[in-house]
């Protein structure tokens, strides 16, 4: 259970007093229901409101607190126009200028004669100095209640900063002093303050560079967020652990007669990753690793090397994958390698419906299937194995825990290998799973030419298409991608549909588009026209379907090539140099490219190599967007900032490691502290492994 000390910041966020309901509920599906997700909302700039200039002094632009004396009234004869209160002190006119005015508010607010506080961004107009809806205006006695220095905040449509800064401070107000989880030498080395205090300082920053987040108080909140996440990962394995595995030691008979009739031989990497796994898989604990390597790097032969061990244990495999047509596609990438094996290989999807899937299922609880593959119906509650051994997941991009333990609760003990295309950062690998066992899977897929990649920017178009024509004419396929315009997905079929115009003006019938708005049969059909038809030139927006091959494609132009990710422009790469011809890319940019855009583009020159340009794409860009992590099933991160906080992972692992190796209960006062710091972190289930053992 949550320890006490939390109730205060754990508090729903309508219970909050001034937010109210509405507020309320705005909060919360920005920020989170509870109190405490507001703490976790650092500030994204600053207002410094200490600047006191004379209003001749006051410089256009900038934030000022000046003190007047209200002169007149001049108010709005015309909606359109501003209601106007002259003010002025001793060196000049200060206009305060208010739109779509109500009652008498300012008349009460400013009466003429008195002297004001005002405070807000001066302007220039028509010769006049003015403020435009001061963001303070009080009587000199209450000047104290104007911030000098001022948090602001990233918000929400309809939620006003005041109001949000307001409930921010109010619980600022009430969060506990939480005793230390911090290793304490750590943390004298590192000079951080304690917890609620670097909270404080971290809300009120006094100038920009305490937005920094490489600041004590906020590398000091990003090192709490890590540790926790550490801590539960290490918890969370050390329960998988203790859950009874089951050891696969075979002589790997079957093995033996696929590999010897493979028409290829395996990469290094490939065989490295197969004896990896089988190590694994001897060893009396529960097997959880992942297979990386691009698409087509072949990881199901790797993966069918595992199930052939667990079938000739006497024991079932099963592999998901995320769609019908890869299910389909392993499916038949499996029979064909294992046929000189003579397992059972079944394919089970929402396709297989009556008799057939009957007869799946009553193979399966007998045994005489050895593997089987499947979409999400492999879950379904009448799927029962014999004996399940081997769960293969090919998550492509998309991670699912749940989907992982509803596939391992079908058997005892069950090995699970998760297979993925998205080559993942090491910093990210970390944070995700700690050190989960990974596999990757180096060499250019089987079969790949390399492709050469040129830069070329978008004012030597007319170059280029004469190269495109030269191409054509000796009989290449090409693709042309279209950027990402706006974020609507209208503008993007506009700026493609005109590419497309101006192709087929040049190059006639041969020109075909697709994109996200054709059906899927009418997009079937553009695509088989690509692949083995009349079209040779394939204009496309953004994304092209994951798992279209078109092996004779040999050139790639993508267009605005700045616009993309590093991930994606490398994702969209890897359609080409499929087949046996030499392949090339040409990305075009639009001039001048920022610095991060030259060294993006810069990487993909000079490597194909998806996990250095993953490395890449995180260094540049920082965490967050480099896999959405939401979709991807990383963790949150709140206060961490991957790309400046990232050195302090192996810092928190080793740090929870520790602290777990001394007190692997929890129980010492740091212990007890570090409990604290799970359940602030929300990682209850981690700490509820704590208690059960
Ligand atoms: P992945 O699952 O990683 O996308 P696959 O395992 O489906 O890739 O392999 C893609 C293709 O390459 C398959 O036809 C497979 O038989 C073949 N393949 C696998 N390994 C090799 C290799 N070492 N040499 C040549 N071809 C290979
Ligand atoms: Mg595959």
């Amino acid at each position: 259970m949550r320890p006490n000390i939390l109730d205060n910041i754990f508090a729903p966020v309508t219970s909050l007093s001034g937010v109210g309901p509405r507020f309320g509920k705005l909060i919360e599906e920005f920020l989170g229901p509870k109190q405490v997700d507001l703490l976790f909302h650092l500030p994204a700039g600053v207002i410094d409101r200490r600047f006191q200039p004379t209003v001749r002094d006051a410089p256009e632009g900038r934030i000022a607190t000046i003190t007047v004396t209200v002169e007149q009234h001049f108010p709005s004869n015309h909606p359109k126009r501003p209601y106007r209160v002259r003010c002025r002190d001793a060196t000049g006119f200060l206009h305060l200028v208010f739109f779509h005015v109500k009652g008498d508010y300012l008349t009460r607010l400013l009466p003429v004669g008195s002297t004001r506080v005002v405070s807000g961004k001066i302007e220039r107009f028509n010769n006049e100095t003015r403020i435009n809806h001061p963001d303070y205006i009080v009587a000199p006695d209450a000047r104290d209640s104007v911030p000098t220095i001022e948090p602001i905040y990233g918000l929400t449509g309809g939620l006003p900063l005041r109001t949000l800064q307001k409930a921010i401070a109010a619980v600022l107000a009430k969060a506990p002093e939480l005793p230390e989880w911090i290793d304490p030498s750590l943390k004298k080395q590192r000079r951080w303050p304690d917890w609620k205090p670097a909270l404080l300082a971290a809300h009120a920053p006094q100038g920009e560079a305490d937005l920094a987040p490489t600041t004590p108080p906020r590398t000091r909140l990003a090192y709490d967020e890590l540790l926790a996440s550490q801590l539960a990962i290490l918890l969370l394995r050390a329960h998988t652990r203790r859950l009874a595995g089951r050891a696969i030691k075979v002589p790997g008979r079957l093995r033996d007669s696929v590999m010897k009739s493979l028409p290829f031989s395996l990469t290094p990497s490939q065989r490295q990753a197969i004896a990896e796994i089988a190590g694994d898989m001897a060893a009396p604990n529960r097997m959880l690793r992942l297979l990386q390597g691009d698409v087509g790097s072949g990881k199901t032969v790797v993966a069918l090397m595992a199930m052939l061990d667990v079938v000739e244990a006497g024991s079932q495999a099963a592999l998901m994958a995320p769609t019908e047509i890869l299910a389909r596609q392993h499916y038949a990438t499996l029979i064909q390698l294992a046929e000189p094996a003579g397992v059972g290989i079944a394919l089970l999807t929402g396709r297989e419906k009556g008799k057939t899937r009957e007869d799946i299922l009553l193979r399966l609880a007998s045994g005489d299937i050895g593997i089987v593959v499947g979409t999400h119906a492999l879950f379904s509650g009448d799927v029962a194995f014999n004996d399940l051994a081997l769960a293969v997941i090919d998550e492509q991009h998309r991670f699912g825990v749940e989907q992982r333990i509803a596939l391992s609760n079908k058997g005892k003990g069950v090995d699970i290998l998760v297979m993925t295309a998205t080559p993942i950062p090491r910093t990210l690998m970390l944070t995700a799973y700690g050190d989960l066992d990974s596999s990757r899977l180096t060499e250019k897929p089987a079969g790949r030419k390399p492709v050469a990649t040129r830069t070329v920017p978008l004012t030597r178009l007319d170059d280029v298409i004469g190269g495109v024509r030269r191409a054509l004419d000796s009989g290449a396929k090409i693709y042309w991608i279209c950027p990402l315009v706006e974020e609507s997905e209208q503008s993007d079929l506009a700026a493609a549909e005109e590419r497309f115009a101006s192709l087929r003006k040049l190059f006639g019938d041969t020109v075909g588009l697709v994109h996200g708005r054709l059906k899927g049969p009418e997009k079937d059909r553009v695509m088989e026209n690509f692949a083995h038809g009349p079209t040779n030139l394939l204009v496309a927006t953004t994304v092209i379907e994951v798992g279209v091959d078109v092996p004779d494609a040999t050139v790639m132009m993508i267009e605005h090539a700045e616009r993309f990710g590093l991930a994606q422009l490398h994702q969209l790469r890897g359609r080409i140099g499929r087949g046996s011809k030499p392949s090339s890319c040409v990305l075009l940019y639009g001039a001048p490219l920022s610095e991060t855009a030259k060294a993006r583009l810069a990487i993909l020159r000079e490597t194909e190599d998806g996990f250095r340009i993953a490395d890449e794409d995180l260094r540049l860009r920082g965490a967050g967007e480099v896999l959405g992590t939401r979709q991807s099933g990383m963790p949150e991160m709140r206060l961490v900032d991957l790309a400046a906080h990232g050195d302090l992972i192996p810092v928190a692992r080793d740090d929870a490691r520790l602290a777990l190796e001394r007190d692997p209960e929890l129980k010492s006062p740091r212990g007890e502290a570090l409990r604290t710091l799970l359940y602030l972190f929300e990682r209850d289930q981690a700490a509820a492994y704590l208690r059960s053992g």
